[in-house]
């Protein structure tokens, strides 16, 4: 019988994390204050972070130690299986071999509970008692507050209203952890009065609910914040799955020659693919690394590199990254972890120096590669990650039309079963294409005027 999947032993799970920068040719570059366009130092971050999430964040190390104690956390999930796609590629009738690293087993079902452990871990030993954040879909707030559980931190989750009443589910299971939920915009801080003064039926956004968890965190000093992407510790941890994935293809006996994952603000991106950069650092190798986003959020494959704020109202340091313009407001898609304006510095730099590339998909066609895999391989993915699906079954069918044996690396980071509404209104005919007219992108960048980036 052919071997399906393989994990690794408690044991063998990597010790350290791989911190990318040490190993960019080009470093990013660092934030700047939207005032006097000067460098921010770590220390402007202090009212939000713990000290050792802002050094993890300016570090050069390319090793990162993760303590034992989170490690220990780890093992209730990790590691994550390792997956050949047999039936997809059979259904696909390629030559090319299919993996993919499956990070739906975790707690909350998706791979946001790796920054989530190590960060509610810091701030415990910080002493900080309260953790705020924002939440979109619920993916975000439900990692973060089975974390601070873990560690007896309270945890406050602002979550985009119309996401609240359209998936109260999420919710509970936030509740379930402890974590007090609040519908955003909300009348507990003054950015979100502000909104509902103007808009008494706003529907919330991202942008306008991390101006609300920051608010909260900056008043009170046992109160830090927590961010589920883009910044660069983030992404740092996010490596555990990549680690794990050079590994378990090397048990398999493969390399891949592609490696994709569906792009937010980057951090699962990251996860997979910089252990494999790493071998392309190291030992030469030619991996190529593909980010696969909405084409209603196209941000890698259309926006500009540019400085801008990291929340809608402007509340955040300017940071270097691919843009549409901070107040663009992408289509109500499913995927609603992949709306976001801009991507991560780390990530940008990558992309302008043309060392990782980007793919964007139609919705229709994110959909239809979702209800494949479900149908040969079993798994409901995330709508989020059925892009990074849409962008391996791309590639398997290019080496079909080439001929060419490649192996496909992907990553399947999270599962879909808190999302059928989305798999419903598709069934229902429902779901529609959105492609930006370049009128559309022209007028959201034309309303910056931070600088480019050099
Ligand atoms: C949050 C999330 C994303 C997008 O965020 P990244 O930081 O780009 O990974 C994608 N998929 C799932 C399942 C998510 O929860």
């Amino acid at each position: 019988m052919p071997i399906r999947k393989i994990f690794l032993e408690e044991k063998d799970i990597p010790s350290q994390w791989y911190n990318i920068v040490a190993d960019m040719p080009n470093k990013p570059k660092p934030p700047l204050h939207p005032g006097t366009l000067e460098p921010i130092t770590g220390e402007a971050l202090a009212p939000l972070f713990p000290d050792e999430l802002i050094k993890q964040e300016v570090s050069t190390d390319k090793w990162i130690p993760i303590p034992e104690e989170v490690r220990d956390v780890y093992t209730l999930w990790r590691s994550t299986p390792l997956y050949r796609a047999y039936g997809l590629e059979k259904a696909l009738d390629t030559p090319a071999k299919i993996y993919y690293k499956y990070e739906g087993v975790s707690p909350s079902g998706s791979h946001k509970p790796n920054t989530a452990v190590p960060q509610a871990y810091f701030n415990k030993k910080a002493g900080v008692k309260k953790i705020t954040t924002e939440t979109g879909a619920g993916q975000w707030g439900s990692a973060l507050s089975f974390a601070c559980n873990l560690y007896g931190i309270e945890c406050e989750v602002y979550m985009v209203k119309i996401s609240y009443h359209h998936k109260p589910y999420r919710k509970t299971m936030m509740n379930t952890w402890g974590a007090n939920v609040i519908a955003s915009p909300s009348n507990l801080t003054e950015a979100g009065k502000k909104i509902l003064a103007k808009d008494p039926d706003s529907p919330g956004s991202l942008g306008i609910a991390i101006s609300e968890a920051v608010e909260k965190a900056a008043q009170d000093e046992n109160t830090k914040y927590a961010l589920g992407s883009v910044l660069n510790h983030v992404l740092t941890h996010q490596t555990i799955i990549g680690l794990e994935a050079v590994k378990q293809m090397e048990m398999a006996g493969d390399l891949p020659d592609v490696v994709i994952a569906p792009f937010g603000g980057g951090s699962n991106f990251a996860g997979l693919s910089f252990p494999f950069l790493r071998l392309n650092f190291e030992e030469g190798k030619k991996i190529r690394c593909i980010a696969s986003e909405p084409a209603s959020c196209p941000k890698l494959t259309r926006g500009q590199f540019r400085y801008d704020f990291g929340d809608a109202v402007g509340m955040t340091p300017l940071i270097p990254m691919y843009t549409l313009g901070h107040d663009f407001v992408p289509a109500p898609i499913h995927a609603g972890g992949l709306r976001y304006h801009g991507a991560g510095a780390i990530v940008s730099q990558l992309l302008h120096d043309g060392l990782i590339e980007a793919q964007s998909h139609m919705n229709k066609e994110v959909f239809e590669a979702g209800v494949l895999f479900a149908r040969t391989e079993g798994i409901i993915p995330a709508p989020e990650a059925t892009h990074g699906i849409a962008t391996a079954i791309r590639e398997a069918e290019r080496c079909k039309e080439e001929g060419k044996k490649e192996t496909i690396l992907f990553n399947l980071c999270g599962h879909g079963n808190f999302d059928m509404k989305a798999y419903e209104d598709y069934f229902d005919k429902k779901i529609q294409n959105h492609e930006l007219t370049e009128e559309e992108i022209k007028s959201s960048l034309g309303a910056l005027n931070t600088p480019m980036v050099e």
